[in-house]
C-alpha cells in the first residue's frame, strides 16, 4: 500500500552521483511531494531542479505493469520459467559465455549484487557489464593503477575545505548541481578560495569560476604532465611522501619533462604565461582538490588523463588529506555501489580481482560454487559486438536503454533486434531497447523500490519505498533471484533486500579479511529494523563499529602489494588534423539520460525543450548555418538533425550536443547513433566526446 497518508519517508534522489537525501511526504489523499532532507550529509536539505521535481515524474502513464511475452501479457511464472529455460538451454548448447547481462548504475546495490552473483558465480561467465562503463570506467582503471584498488580518497567536505578547487571536464553546475551549490557556498564564505575550471567549453560552471582554462579538446594529459614537470622544477614536490609512499616517480617525471611547460602550452592552446600562473597556483596551494568527471573519463586516453591528475596529487602528497585530494565525480546514483559488488565485467565482487587466485578461491567458497567465472568478460562495446556476431545468444538488459545510449547506437539496436532471445526488465516498454525484447519484465521504479545506493563520496544511503508497487511490477533483485532459482542454482532465496545487503557486507569481510580495508563488516549483522533505519554511512565500515570511514589513504598506504602508490607515466596523444568538427555529447541541467523520468515533468522540459547543437559562429558561417536553423550531424555511423545554437561558448572546431533525446518523438536528435564506438584501451570506456562529424545546414 505504500507509506500511509501524512507520513514522511527518508530516501535518496533517483538521479546523479551526488546522492542527495530526500523527504518524501504523502499528503492526506496520498499525493506525494518531495523536499531536501536537512539531515542528509550529502545535501543538508538542498535539491536541484531535477530532484525537486521528482514528485512530478511518478505517473503510471507509460509504465509497464505486467510481464509480456512476444507482446502479449503473461503471468510472472510463465515469463520467468521461459527466461530460465532459454538461458539454461543456451548455456547447455553453447556454453556460459553465450548468455549475458547488461545492467545499470540506476540499479540498487542489492540488485547489482544478485545480478553479479548469478552471472559470475553460477552461470560461470563474466558476461555482465553496465552502463556505468560509459560513465566512470576510466576513473576505476586509473584508481586501480595508482592505488591498487578502485577507491575514491576524498569527501564532499574536501571541496569546502580546499583553498583551490580545480574542476576538470566537469560541468558541475548542471550535472552535479548540489555539489556545485556546496562549493559556491564555501567560496562565498571564504572568498579567498579559488575555483579553476578546465573545459574546452564555456558552461554555467566556468561562468561561476575564478579562472577558466579553455584547453583544446583532448589535451588534458599534456596539461597535467606539464604541471608535474613544473612542480619538480620549482621544488614543489613532497620528497618525503614520494620517497616514503610511492613508486615510479622517476619514470612519470621523465615522461612529463618530455612535455614540459612549452609542450603543454602548445598542446592546450593556453599561453605559456597563463599556464605558468595556473601551475604556480597549484604549486603553492597545499589544500588543492582536483575533481574530474565525464570530460576526463569519456576519452580514448581517459585512464591516462586520470593518472596524469593522480600523478600530480601523489607528487605533492595531496591525497586523502583534509581539503587536499583528487576526486572522481560519478554520474549515476549508484555507479559506486555497482563497483562495490563487481558490476563491471572485469571485476569480482567486493573489489576482488580475477587475476588473484586467493580472491577467486575465497569468493567461490563464500558463494558455495564451483562455477565461478575465471576471466573478465567483454566490456560494454565489445559485449554488444558479441551479441551482433552471435557469440551471445541470450541477453538480459535491466534498467537501461542501450539502443539509445551506446555509441553507434543503431548498430547496437540492430544487434539487440537480431539476438535470438532478449529479456528487458524496466519500468516502461516505451524504449528503443524494449522494442527488441522477446520478454518484458515490469520493474519497480524510484519511490517503489527499497535498497541502498552509494554516492560519489562512498556514502551508502537507503532508497526507501513510499509508494505501492504498481500492477505486477517487482523489484529487480527479486526478478534476478527468481531466474537464478529457476535455473536450479542455490543461494538465491533471500526474503528481502536487507538479507542481500547482509550477505554483501559479509562477503566484503570474507574476501578482504586481513588484507584490505575495503570491508563492510560493521553492517553485516544488520537486522531488518537496523537496515530499515540505516543512516547514511561512508564505506568502508569495519567490523565492530557502525562508524564509516572518513578519508581514505590518510595513513599514506595504498592497497598495492607493497602498500606504495604508483605513478603512471602518461604520454599525450598527438593532435590530429580533423576533417570535420569534433562532436562532444553531454547532459543538460534538467534532464536525465534518455528522459524516461524527467520527460514527464513539464517544468523540467521548460529549461531546454529540444535537442540542439552548440556551434561556434565561425564554423556556422563557414557552413552557412543560420542561428536557430536546423543542422544535420553526420558520421559513418549515422546522422541526427537538431537545432543550431550558434555561440562562442563552444570552441571553433568543436560542437556539443546533449545526449537525452531518443528519437521516439518527432525530432531526430538521437545523437548516440552518430557517435563513434571508439574506446579507451585500458578502461573500455567509450570516447563520447571525440567523434569527428560532418556538420551542415539541413
Ligand atoms: Fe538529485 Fe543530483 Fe540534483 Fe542531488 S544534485 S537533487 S542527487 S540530481
Amino acid at each position: 500500500a505504500g507509506a500511509p497518508a501524512g507520513s514522511v519517508t527518508r530516501t535518496t534522489c533517483a538521479y546523479c552521483g551526488v546522492g542527495c537525501g530526500i523527504l518524501a511526504r504523502r499528503g492526506p489523499d496520498g499525493t506525494p511531494t518531495v523536499a531536501g532532507d536537512p539531515d542528509h550529509p550529502a545535501n543538508f536539505g538542498r535539491l536541484c531542479a531535477k530532484g525537486a521535481a521528482l514528485a512530478e515524474t511518478l505517473s503510471l502513464d507509460d509504465r509497464l505493469l505486467e510481464p509480456r511475452i512476444a507482446g502479449r501479457p503473461a503471468g510472472w511464472d510463465e515469463a520467468l520459467d521461459l527466461v530460465a529455460r532459454r538461458f539454461s538451454e543456451t548455456i547447455a548448447e553453447h556454453g556460459p559465455d553465450a548468455v549475458a547481462f547488461y545492467v545499470s548504475g540506476q540499479l540498487l546495490t542489492e540488485d547489482y549484487y544478485v545480478a553479479n552473483k548469478l552471472m559470475k558465480g553460477f552461470v560461470g561467465s563474466a558476461n555482465i557489464d553496465t552502463n556505468s562503463r560509459l560513465c566512470m570506467a576510466s576513473a576505476v582503471a586509473g584508481h586501480k593503477r595508482a592505488f591498487g584498488t578502485d577507491t575514491v580518497p576524498g569527501t564532499y567536505e574536501d571541496f569546502e575545505l580546499a583553498d583551490l578547487v580545480v574542476l576538470v571536464g566537469s560541468n558541475l553546475a548542471w550535472c552535479h548541481p548540489v555539489l556545485h551549490q556546496r562549493l559556491m557556498a564555501a567560496k562565498a564564505a571564504r572568498p579567498e578560495m579559488t575555483v579553476v575550471v578546465v573545459d574546452p567549453r564555456r558552461t554555467a560552471t566556468t561562468d561561476a569560476a575564478d579562472v577558466h582554462l579553455a584547453i583544446r579538446p583532448g589535451s588534458d594529459v599534456a596539461l597535467f604532465a606539464g604541471l608535474l614537470a613544473f612542480l619538480a622544477e620549482t621544488g614543489a614536490v613532497d620528497r618525503g611522501f614520494v620517497e616514503g609512499h610511492t613508486a615510479g616517480f622517476r619514470e612519470a617525471l621523465t615522461a612529463a619533462r618530455a612535455v614540459g611547460l612549452a609542450g603543454a602550452a602548445a598542446a592546450t592552446g593556453i599561453a605559456e604565461a597563463e599556464l605558468a600562473r595556473f601551475y604556480a597556483l597549484v604549486a603553492r596551494t597545499a589544500r588543492t582538490v582536483t575533481a574530474f568527471s565525464m570530460g576526463v573519463n569519456q576519452a580514448e586516453d581517459g585512464t591516462d588523463r586520470v593518472n596524469a591528475i593522480l600523478n600530480v596529487h601523489l607528487a605533492t602528497g595531496r591525497i586523502g588529506r583534509p581539503g587536499a585530494t583528487a576526486f572522481s565525480i560519478t554520474g549515476q546514483p549508484n555507479a559506486m555501489g555497482g563497483r562495490e559488488v563487481g558490476g563491471l565485467a572485469n571485476q569480482l565482487a567486493a573489489h576482488g580481482e580475477f587475476d588473484d587466485p586467493e580472491d577467486r578461491a575465497r569468493l567461490a567458497r563464500f558463494w558455495g560454487t564451483d562455477r565461478l567465472a575465471e576471466r573478465p568478460g567483454p566490456k560494454a562495446v565489445d559485449l554488444f559486438r558479441a551479441v551482433e556476431d552471435g557469440r551471445i545468444r541470450a541477453l538480459l538488459i535491466m534498467a537501461t536503454n542501450p539502443a539509445v545510449s551506446m555509441p553507434d547506437a543503431d548498430r547496437v539496436k540492430a544487434a539487440i533486434a537480431a539476438c535470438p532471445f532478449v529479456v528487458v526488465a524496466d519500468v516502461t516498454a516505451e524504449t528503443d531497447t524494449a522494442d527488441g525484447a522477446d520478454v518484458l519484465l515490469p520493474a519497480l521504479g524510484w519511490g517503489e523500490k527499497d535498497g541502498t545506493v552509494t554516492n560519489s563520496e562512498r556514502r551508502i544511503s537507503r532508497q526507501r519505498a513510499f509508494l505501492p508497487a504498481p500492477g505486477a511490477a517487482r523489484p529487480d533483485w527479486w526478478i534476478l533471484a527468481e531466474i537464478g532459482r529457476r535455473m536450479g542454482f542455490p543461494g538465491f532465496d533471500w526474503d528481502g533486500p536487507a538479507a542481500i545487503f547482509r550477505e554483501h557486507a559479509a562477503l566484503t569481510e570474507a574476501l578482504n579479511a586481513g588484507r584490505r580495508d575495503l570491508r563492510l563488516g560493521g553492517l553485516a549483522d544488520l537486522d531488518r529494523a537496523g537496515y530499515d533505519g540505516l543512516e547514511p554511512v561512508r564505506w568502508p565500515v569495519p567490523a565492530g563499529t557502525r562508524e564509516g570511514a572518513d578519508r581514505m589513504f590518510a595513513d599514506g598506504r595504498a592497497f598495492t602489494p607493497d602498500r606504495r602508490f604508483r605513478f603512471v607515466p602518461t604520454v599525450p596523444i598527438p593532435r590530429r588534423a580533423e576533417p570535420g568538427l569534433v562532436l562532444a555529447t553531454g547532459r543538460v541541467r534538467d534532464h536525465w539520460h534518455t528522459m524516461t523520468r524527467t520527460g514527464k515533468s513539464a517544468r523540467l522540459s521548460q529549461h531546454i525543450a529540444e535537442p540542439y547543437c552548440e556551434i561556434h559562429p565561425r564554423d556556422a558561417a563557414l557552413r552557412a548555418i543560420p542561428a536557430a536553423g536546423l543542422v544535420e550531424i553526420a558520421t559513418e555511423y549515422g546522422s541526427a538533425v537538431v537545432r543550431a545554437l550558434v555561440t562562442p561558448r563552444v570552441p571553433a572546431g568543436s560542437v556539443f550536443v546533449p545526449m537525452h533525446w531518443t528519437g521516439r518523438s518527432s525530432s531526430r536528435g538521437r545523437i548516440d547513433a552518430v557517435v563513434a564506438p571508439r574506446v579507451d584501451p585500458v578502461s573500455g570506456q567509450p570516447a563520447l566526446k571525440a567523434t569527428v562529424a560532418d556538420v551542415r545546414a539541413f
